[in-house]
């Protein structure tokens, strides 16, 4: 017969999955000798069963629970309901990921009006009596009888309040057992009927209570927020009651071996003298710190420095614990790894081995990379957090925290800090294009209402490492009168707002921030990563600034150098817009003439920071209509800066108008329509090139053709680049070793990647555009479905954040054992979003990727993640790691 039931003694931490955590950790430590109350588990099988046959259970499943009560009444020695000894139990839920607070638990089940007079005198304690009874009746009632806790504490308080009592354990016998007439009342109100007498009707009912916690909608949140799958059900655990509500040699507590904070190795938690179980967290009264519990209960608190030390050993990790003293004696009621904050992670992590408790690969293989990006940016203070609510919630497109005021125009914004230096703003925009960049380099952060994880709004504000909450669909912005409004609210420029780029949450007013700091600890675990792992780290940056951040962070070189930002400074967008306006070959070089010094000057930058590391330059990408003006005022100004008519700029636009400029005329369709503008960006590289290596720097410059799909495309451009490239030698006397290569971000570029790596030095795949068009999603517009696609499940994640392995990762392969086919010393890498987030980097490593390139930001998080996908391949396992999980990033603040 199947096995559906099992005595703490029979279990053990391996069997999560069947017994829950917390029966799986009961059981580990009765095993241990630890003390814990004896109980038993029914499985999270006989959940799922549960509700497979219509919400009842098999007489089987009956059969043995009420054996195995049979054996804790022997082994205690006592009998539920008893008149003059009664056994009082819990009923308590678990999961095989633990769900704190979400699924129900009840305590002092067992209680009637008989077994109390059994209670009362077995214990001799008659106010401890009727204080469990008034306890249970009330969460017995709210959790299985689903009324209002509300009704009870309004009696509670009532009766407070009468008797001038201040706390629950300030109220007398004769209080008490009012207290428990009027529940009663209560629950004979609101259901006409009494409250059960019966012990093993309490039992069940309780029991299917505890299976239909299950699918409340707080758990079915936590598990989708949490991204918590696949899961059978809660176990349930019926364990004998022990009763910190005893008096004042007795407690209730909650603690963590180390800080789940900070990471110091010292205890940590707090405890309540003469309460029971839920009153710590509920905070009916201020708990004492753990450590005062040496002078009041010195006995029992060496016990529990002792029980910590022992658990830590064994688990070899930091262990959140809930712990019960009754009369002197300490009682454990539940262990399990403790979620912590990503300084604390890596701390324990490193002390752990330290310690010669962790090896150093399994010291890794602990740590959350994504959870990495706390460490690196600003963050919002957790108390200020805490103490309010957000007004909405958009995408966590670019971490960190920005507080400042709101602007709705780029220009405004870049005005006012050239005004006033130390003037913050968050730039508030339906979605940001190109023409953008000025106000967002200005501002602390940026919100946008329109646009998904990889719209321009987040990929720039990712590359600057500036936070940015964007596709926040919930707030309406009026950008002609300057408004937002949310709910009820409105803001107007001006006010402040609040970001939290991490999980996307914005916030009315400004909220303290904390600045990010990085610990010893941090340096240590990152060298650890670095003997580990094979994939080399490289760095997407358009700026000095970007790539000095990048080599701070430990890049190994930059593997998206984006060349269009380059056009938007003040001075140069002039230039730029007057090519565009051009009519005439003769003319638009002259503009590319003016343009040229400000490339190279920027490329010259960038060089002296990578000396010695590859740095690769996409050539110009974008479609023009990009770097022409919007609004009609600008048409205006423009016109008359550039002493052209409005019309005239119009016309152009209409020219240039693409119904769907994103499969337009851009990347190397523009180089071949235009080839000079690839001759002035390629002029610009190599003359960088040549001048700084006569000045005897080391210049590995790689020259990147974009959305090539057809080989002839990138011979067109390659002739271009060489032709030009040797002009340029042949003027400085100097030669250089570069190579030209493409971005494989096109499918049929995958699909043909032999004939274009016969011509290719390089492969550089552009994940984002390649799962645009694999997908036929417009990266700019999924915000319109894509949430609704991740809660029908049609997806189970975003592509743009996590690389679609069964349809873009099979054209990467295809792509790499083509392109290696026709040369096989082909230089791969990706410098997709995707570069930058854990799961696909364990693919571009197990694929066979020289390198990855990620935002400066996640070059940490990229460094972990490649030297985890190392380990896994070696079939290094991760023991339980206990922080948020590896895909969504708005997951990974929460302690
Ligand atoms: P949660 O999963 O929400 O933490 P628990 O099942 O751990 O719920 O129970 C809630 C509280 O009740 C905890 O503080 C726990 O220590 C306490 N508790 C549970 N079972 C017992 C018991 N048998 N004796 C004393 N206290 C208990
Ligand atoms: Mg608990
Ligand atoms: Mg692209």
């Amino acid at each position: 017969m199947a096995k559906y039931v099992y005595g703490f003694e029979e279990g053990n931490k391996s069997m999560k999955e069947l017994l829950g955590g917390k029966g799986a950790n009961l059981a580990e430590m009765t095993t241990l000798g630890i003390n814990v109350p004896p109980g038993f588990t029914i499985t999270t099988e006989v959940c799922d069963e549960y509700y497979k046959n219509g919400k009842t259970l098999l007489k089987e499943v009956n059969e043995q629970i009420y054996t195995h009560l049979d054996d804790l009444q022997s082994k205690m020695n006592k009998m539920l309901g008893d008149k003059d000894d009664p056994l009082l139990v819990s009923v308590r839920s678990g999961a095989a990921d633990s769900m704190p607070g979400m699924m129900d638990t009840i305590l002092n089940l067992g209680l009637n009006d008989e077994s109390i007079q059994g209670l009362i005198k077995k214990t001799n304690n008659e106010r401890f009596a009727w204080d469990a009874y008034r306890r249970f009746i009330q969460m017995f009632a709210h959790v299985v009888m689903n009324i209002d806790s509300k009704k009870f504490e309004a009696v509670l308080d009532e009766i407070k309040q009468a008797k001038g009592a201040e706390h629950d354990s300030d109220l007398n016998i004769d209080d008490l057992k009012e207290v428990v007439e009027k529940f009663k009342g209560i629950v004979q109100q609101e259901k006409g009927e009494s409250f059960p007498q019966v012990p093993t009707v309490q039992l069940d009912m309780a029991i299917n209570a505890v299976f239909m916690s299950w699918n409340n909608d707080r758990a079915i949140l936590y598990r989708k927020l949490n991204d918590i799958k696949g899961l059978l059900g809660t176990a349930v655990n019926i364990q004998s009651m022990v009763f910190g509500n005893k008096g004042e040699s007795s407690a209730t507590g909650v603690c963590f071996t180390r800080d789940p904070a900070t990471g110091e190795n010292s205890l940590f938690g707090e405890y309540l003298i003469n309460a029971q179980g839920e009153d710590v967290v509920a905070g009916i009264r201020t708990p004492d710190p753990i450590q005062h519990l040496d002078s009041k209960m010195p006995h029992a608190y060496r016990e529990l420095l002792d029980i910590r030390k022992k658990l830590e050993k064994h688990y070899i990790d930091m262990q959140d614990m809930e712990f019960t003293i009754e009369e002197g004696t300490l009682y454990m009621l539940q262990t399990r790894n403790g979620k912590r904050t990503a300084e604390a992670s890596i701390r324990i992590a490193v002390e752990l081995v330290e310690e010669g408790l962790l090896t150093k690969e399994e010291a890794i293989l602990r740590i959350n990379p994504n959870q990495l990006d706390q460490l690196v940016h600003k963050h919002i203070d957790h108390k200020a957090k805490s103490s309010t609510s957000s007004i909405a919630k958009g995408l966590p497109a670019s971490p960190g925290a920005a507080v400042g005021k709101i602007v709705f125009d780029a220009h405004e914004a870049n005005e006012l800090m050239e005004a006033k230096a130390d003037e913050k703003v968050i730039l508030v925009r339906v979605e940001t294009s190109p023409e953008d960049l000025i106000g967002m380099n200005a501002a602390e952060g940026i919100l946008t209402s329109r646009g998904g994880i990889t719209s321009h709004a987040a990929v720039v504000a990712r590359g600057m490492g500036k936070c940015c909450v964007a596709g926040c669909g919930d707030i309406k912005i009026d950008e002609e009168n300057e408004t937002l409004s949310v709910s009820g609210i409105t803001l107007k420029k001006g006010d402040y707002i609040t970001l939290d780029g991490s999980t996307g949450e914005v916030y009315e007013g400004q909220l303290a921030l904390q600045d990010p700091e990085l610990s010893d600890n941090f340096a240590k675990i990152m060298e650890w990563a670095d003997e580990i792992r094979s994939l080399k780290i490289r760095t997407n940056a358009d700026t000095p600034h970007d790539a000095k951040n990048a080599i701070k962070f430990g890049a190994q070189g930059i593997g998206l150098c984006r060349t269009e930002h380059m056009f938007f400074e003040n001075d140069r967008i002039r230039a730029m817009r007057e090519m565009i306006l051009a009519d005439s070959l003769e003319d638009r070089k002259k503009c590319l003439a003016k343009l040229l010094p400000f490339q190279k000057k920027d490329f010259k930058e960038i060089f002296e920071v990578m000396t010695g590391l590859p740095v690769t330059i996409r050539l110009l990408d974008p479609p023009l209509h990009e770097f022409l003006p919007r609004e009609e005022d600008e048409i205006k100004n423009i016109a008359e800066e550039l002493g052209v008519t409005a019309d005239k700029i119009k016309s152009k636009m209409d020219d240039l108008y693409e119904v769907n400029p994103m499969l337009g005329h851009r990347g190397c369709r523009l180089g071949i329509t235009y080839p000079e503008i690839t001759e002035m960006q390629t002029r610009a590289i190599i003359e960088a090139a040549t001048e700084l290596s006569n000045a005897g720097h080391k210049i590995l410059p790689e020259i990147m053709i974009p959305l090539v799909g057809n080989i002839n495309e990138f011979k067109h451009q390659k002739e271009v680049v060489l032709k030009t490239a040797d002009a340029v030698m042949k003027e400085s006397g100097t030669t250089i070793k570069f190579l030209i290569g493409t971005m494989i971000e096109v499918p049929r570029a995958a699909l043909t990647a032999d004939a274009i790596a016969s011509e290719a030095d390089f492969f550089s795949f552009g994940t984002n555009d390649l799962t645009q068009m694999t997908f036929g999603y417009s990266r700019d517009d999924v915000a319109n479905f894509m949430p609704v696609y991740l809660q029908e499940g049609i997806l189970e994640y975003d592509p743009f954040q996590v690389l679609d392995q069964e349809s873009v990762g099979q054209l990467v392969k295809i792509a790499i054992k083509k392109g290696k086919s026709s040369r096989p010393d082909i230089k791969l890498g990706i410098c997709g979003e995707h570069g930058g987030e854990p799961s696909s980097i364990e693919f571009c490593h197990n694929v066979g990727l020289e390198y990855v390139s990620c935002s400066p930001f996640r070059v940490p998080i990229a460094r972990i993640a490649a030297a985890q996908a190392v380990l896994k391949s070696l079939h290094f396992t991760a023991l339980d790691i206990e922080s948020p999980c590896n895909c969504n990033p708005s997951l990974v603040t929460s302690a």
